[in-house]
């Protein structure tokens, strides 16, 4: 035994058959992590290259208070932002407070009453439900009399084109297309497909605004939505772009108008983008988005580690191992409560901070049933950090993300399964 099983074994208690098995599953995903390894090489060298383009310097750190009129450093790494995503604009604020939030403020300041959003890809994600008024909420879009349409993948997960047309009226204003799957059980969808349902649209009517909901899918591939036709980019600092240095906030990126439409409404009409100040968390947005492509590297390779492991004791896993990736989201179907309560249970233990509490189910505000979350983070509730959430209901499934770095996402997921070894549910 090396020196670092050896202290596995002895320090994180797992059994030299599931370290085996995990080593074995690790041989054979090697060749995936150098594809992955090019893609983040890439990202690397574009952040880079906007960051000099922009002559980003120490004086881009400080922070200002107040009304925060002349933010360089916000300024700055908002058209940083706009060139990484090909995009005329970009709204990156720590005044958005997540990803709904900068959602919610993309829909609102671009659309008016009587609009029409269509929403090709399913339902949308469980908390946009109430922002659209899909679950009636207060202060819903449909309260303002903007209208919704869906529809729904078809059975194999792909467009159906003839129902898409046929919800495109005069009234549709705005597309939302979700990339990653949030709750459901569906391919997330690739920078292709994404550019492919675009065109499809633009195609119908060029003045619809396309809007990517882009959570989860930053840095996972070579391209953005933006360099692919759509005219908002819409995502969480505490995913994927704040590279788990952001404490806070969203971005909007994208044609000039939908950004300045989107300005206009998270600050005023008529003060959009001068206002805002930044409060002295410039550097770590800025850092973060630096840090970012290797910050996806190791949730990508532990998404894959995960499916492999799982899909090699019998479970449905998606993507499945050699599958092509559109964001770091690895779903898992573990058939049992048990089950997920003893994986989730297992994430938490594997975790740098509250390694030591037992996440339970609980009535989550927003879901119809109960969840279970495992998250041991610094920043409260990243998910670009090592975590994993699970509706409890059939048929169980668990979603995995983030990971700082691959060798904290690879010890988190043994430690989910030896807490499944340990519980009698996985046998070797
Ligand atoms: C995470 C996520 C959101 C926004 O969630 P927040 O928790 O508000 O940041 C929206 N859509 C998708 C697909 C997501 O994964």
């Amino acid at each position: 035994m090396n020196k670092l099983e050896e202290f596995i074994i002895e320090n994180f208690k797992i059994d030299k058959k599931v370290l085996e098995y995990s080593e074995k599953c690790f041989g054979e995903i090697e060749d995936k992590f150098s594809e992955i390894d090019k893609i983040t090489e890439y990202n690397q060298l574009k952040v880079l290259h906007a960051m000099q383009k922009n002559r980003l310097s120490e004086a881009h750190f400080a922070s200002t208070t107040g009304y925060g009129y002349n933010d360089l450093g916000r300024d700055t790494l908002e058209q940083i932002y706009a060139d990484i995503f090909h995009a005329e604009s970009a709204l990156v604020r720590p005044q958005i407070i997540s990803g709904t939030h900068a959602l919610t403020v993309a829909l609102s300041g671009n659309l008016r009453p009587g609009d029409e959003i269509l929403s090709p890809v399913g339902m949308p994600y469980d908390t946009l439900q109430g922002v659209i008024g899909i679950r009636p909420e207060k202060g819903s879009l449909a309260e303002y009399g903007i209208t919704y349409k869906q529809v729904d993948l078809l059975p194999d997960w792909n467009f159906d084109w003839d129902g898409i047309k046929k919800a495109i009226s005069p009234k549709t204003k705005l597309v939302t297309i979700q990339r990653s799957k949030g709750y459901e059980w569906r391919q997330s969808l690739s920078i292709e497909k994404t550019a492919e349902l675009i065109k499809f649209i633009k195609g119908i009517r060029s003045d619809i605004i396309c809007m990517v909901d882009n959570c989860y899918c930053e840095f996972v591939d070579y391209e953005e939505p933006t360099e692919v036709g759509a005219d908002m980019a819409v995502g969480s600092l505490i995913k994927n772009p704040g590279g788990g240095l952001a404490p806070i906030g969203g971005y909007i990126v994208g044609k000039e108008e939908c950004i300045e439409n989107a300005a206009y409404r998270l600050t005023s009409p008529g003060l959009g983008k001068e206002v805002g100040p930044t409060l002295g968390v410039n550097p770590l947005l800025i850092q973060g988005l630096f840090n970012a492509p290797q910050v996806v590297n190791g949730s990508l390779k532990g998404a894959v580690f995960l499916s492999k492991l799982f899909e090699g004791l019998g479970f449905d896993v998606t993507p499945t191992p050699n599958e092509k990736r559109a964001d770091i989201v690895q779903a898992i179907q573990l058939k049992t409560e048990k089950n997920v309560v003893a994986f989730c249970q297992g994430i938490q233990k594997g975790a740098p901070v509250d390694s030591f509490v037992t996440p339970e189910p609980w009535d989550m505000p927003g879901y119809d049933c109960k969840v279970i979350m495992a998250a041991g983070a610094f920043v409260q509730g990243s998910s670009i950090e090592l975590s994993a959430d699970a509706p409890i209901k059939p048929p169980y499934n668990v979603y995995m993300q983030g990971g700082l770095s691959w060798h904290h996402a690879k010890i988190g997921i043994i430690i989910g399964l030896q807490n499944m070894v340990d519980k009698g549910l996985i046998k070797f």
